[in-house]
């Protein structure tokens, strides 16, 4: 069931409303607005209908994310602001007083800066600019003529291998935020990188990308993400490895996508054992070692290419690519702007080959290392549609890296936890 009220935010203020309202967020309740017992005891809707000046009808619903008109900016141009400047509410509950006016209780997101303000410890450079904090502890009331908009908030956990497109525009949030204990919460147990124990920042790694570019390591026993720049430095780069580079991250594919796969007798315990042994020939030790005792043969890239047979090399390379993230366009693609998602915002200045994409390659990435699997040990045959199956379709193509430079510029880093190559 649906209220319906009318939303002065346009242009002209619709006939028989009292002057527009904006929200005291945080400090106090509005004191024209309804308190707890109040609202309570009042009817309620799953959703508002509002009409904007033009006379188009808006709804707003319960859980909906929102943009509201924050206090001191004038609620008829709220909407041509960017999205960073309004403020942003998850609406949970919609209900009207005998009058006719419309109350939505709602959880804030509260930004960076007013974390900032309330946590000394924080540190702002260290998030983007359109990464929220949801209050977990407060709700409070406002009149539903102060929404400007639906608005798309993604909650985004740093060591999930699925994990949605985010671009430049896009809300997410990676932490709750309780101001009553001042506390920053993060999603994941492993949100910063362990060497500097700073998290990923994509703002900045869009600008210095051959620093804060992050490298995440899908193995079970790690699953976490390193900036290039602290495992460039690290000792554990030093260590000599026995399998080549992008052979090692194209058999990288965490047990959970190989169900399906893994034989019985193979172990479950290290990421994907049975890919890289199926691709690698063992052949006898060395005389001086012990007798009967083999060694895995150093496969080459040309070696693994000739095994995958007619795989198209495009997927290969895909595959073959560390987890990255933010990513880079493929050469020669470049030229013009990034395809935006939606949202008013400016968009941070970019870097010629870098995207802007807080989440990385890591889902096409995976989805083009299983696909492989599953066609190597006769799972599956290749589909005709292996592009649109591992999501790499036109949307999605600036969001990977298929970047021969940028992988062979890339320094042979290796994961601080397991040692293999990422
Ligand atoms: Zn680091
Ligand atoms: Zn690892």
């Amino acid at each position: 069931m649906a209220t319906k009220t009318a939303r002065p935010r346009r242009r002209q203020r619709p006939l028989g409303l009292a002057k527009k309202r904006t929200v005291r967020k945080h400090k106090q309740a509005d004191p024209s607005g309804p308190t707890d017992e109040e609202f309570a005891a009042l009817k309620t809707f799953k959703s508002a209908r509002v009409l904007d000046a033009e006379g188009n009808e808006h709804e707003f619903s319960t859980d909906d994310d929102v943009l509201v008109v924050p206090s001191g900016k004038d609620p008829n141009t709220a909407h041509l602001l960017p999205d960073t400047e309004n403020w942003v509410a998850k609406i949970r509950k919609i209900a009207r007083r005998s009058d006719g006016e419309v109350w939505a209780k709602v959880e804030w997101y509260w930004s960076p800066q007013h974390v900032a303000s309330i946590v000394k410890s924080f540190d702002l450079p260290s998030y983007a600019a359109y990464e929220l904090f949801p209050d977990i502890d407060f709700q409070n009331y406002i009149p539903v003529e102060s929404i400007v908009d639906t608005v798309k908030v993604i909650q985004y956990d740093d060591c999930d291998l699925e994990p949605p497109f985010i671009g430049p525009t896009t809300f997410f949030c990676r932490h709750v935020f309780r101001p009553k204990i001042k506390h920053v919460t993060p999603f994941s147990s492993k949100e910063v990188c362990s060497i500097c124990q700073q998290p990923y920042n994509p703002d900045a790694a869009q600008r210095s990308p051959e620093l804060l570019t992050m490298h995440f390591c899908p193995r079970e026993t790690c699953q976490a993400a390193w900036h290039r720049q602290c495992l460039s430095t690290h000792p554990i780069t030093k260590r000599p490895t026995c399998t080549d580079r992008k052979l090692s991250l194209l058999c990288s594919i965490p047990s959970v996508f190989l169900k399906s796969s893994v034989s019985p007798s193979a172990s479950t315990s290290t990421s994907s054992p049975s890919l890289l042994s199926l691709l690698s020939k063992s052949e006898p030790a060395p005389p001086q070692s012990q007798p009967g005792t083999r060694k895995r043969r150093r496969l080459s890239e040309a070696d693994a290419l000739s095994l995958f047979g007619d795989l198209p090399p495009d997927l290969i390379q895909l595959a073959s690519q560390p987890i990255v993230k933010p990513t880079f366009k493929p050469s020669g693609v470049g030229e013009e702007a990034p395809k935006r998602r939606k949202g008013k915002g400016k968009a941070p200045k970019e870097p010629r080959n870098v995207i802007h994409n807080v989440a990385g390659n890591i889902t096409t990435v995976l989805k083009a290392r299983v696909l492989i699997n599953d066609v190597v040990r006769g799972i599956t045959i290749l589909p005709r549609d292996w592009r649109k199956k591992i999501g790499w379709d036109d949307d999605a193509i600036p969001s990977i890296i298929v970047d021969d430079d940028e992988n062979d510029q890339c320094p042979p880093l290796l994961c601080p936890t397991c040692g293999e190559h990422i």
